[in-house]
């Protein structure tokens, strides 16, 4: 089974190590989806015994749209897996050029054609500010900007229509924080205007993420005086922010 470790719509973090040991008595294997959680906590695969895990890189891990994607499978899986795709670089022997394919015994079967190097260069840069980062430094950071939020918003924005979607207890919370308001995708818009890039996602979700590595705390405050000026002003209203385009 595949499941999200951070719900992309609600934000709500999973019990990864829970959760595996749950499909594995049920005599599952368990795929992990990190998309949301790498980069904005800290995950330990193989102390949860996880199968696999694939994520991307372009999130939290700033690598940019188009950023490679990244797969994981535990060690005791390597020799019995198989790749579906095939590809010269998922070769035992890429250049022997053999006619028939065999598979590499290891993680490497999940290579298929040549990578793409200018797409790594960037990523390798993006990474590059990851060295030395403490994670457990990073989760505090993170849970202290998205309870900032919380607070602000429940406080500045009462009476206008907003309900918190994201677990409160942040223990149960990745790295963003999403709300539903009836007219969701305006407001963003709205902000997205302002300088304030957030989500929406059908049919009534404002989500928010932060990213703790060079978010601060000020930018919350100044997110949260734009959220306040949008509502209290109306300004969502105006007829261009209900126009829909290709990425919402
Ligand atoms: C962003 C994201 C992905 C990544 O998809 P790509 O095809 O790599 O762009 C996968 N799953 C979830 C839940 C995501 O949010």
């Amino acid at each position: 089974m595949l499941v999200n470790h951070v719900d992309y719509k609600t934000g709500a973090l999973r019990d990864m190590a829970a959760l595996t040991q749950k499909a594995h008595a049920a005599g599952a294997l368990i795929a992990w989806d990190l998309c949301h959680s790498a980069g904005a906590l800290p995950i330990d695969l193989d102390g949860c015994h996880a199968d696999f895990a694939v994520g991307c890189t372009y999130k939290y891990l700033n690598g940019g749209p188009g950023s490679p994607a990244f797969v994981y499978a535990a060690r005791r899986h390597h020799g019995h897996i198989e790749q579906p795709l095939s590809g010269w670089w998922g070769h035992a022997r890429p250049f022997a050029f053999d006619t028939g394919f065999a598979a590499d015994a290891g993680i490497r079967k999940f290579l298929t054609g040549t990578q793409p190097i200018l797409a790594l260069r960037s990523l390798a840069g993006a990474l590059e500010v990851w060295e030395g980062v403490d994670m457990t430094a990073l989760r505090s950071k993170s849970l202290a900007l998205t309870d900032l939020f919380i607070q602000l918003v429940e406080a500045r924005c009462g009476g206008y229509g907003l309900t918190l979607e994201t677990p409160r207890n942040g223990a149960c919370r990745g790295s963003q924080v999403s709300f539903r308001h009836e007219n969701a995708f305006e407001i963003i818009r709205a902000l997205i205007e302002r300088g304030v890039i957030g989500d929406f996602r059908a049919p009534g979700t404002m989500r928010f993420g932060f990213t703790p590595l060079y978010l601060r705390y000020r930018d919350i405050w100044s997110a949260v005086d734009a959220l306040v000026d949008i509502l209290r002003g109306g300004a969502w209203r105006e007829r261009r922010f209900a126009l829909r385009s290709a990425v919402p």
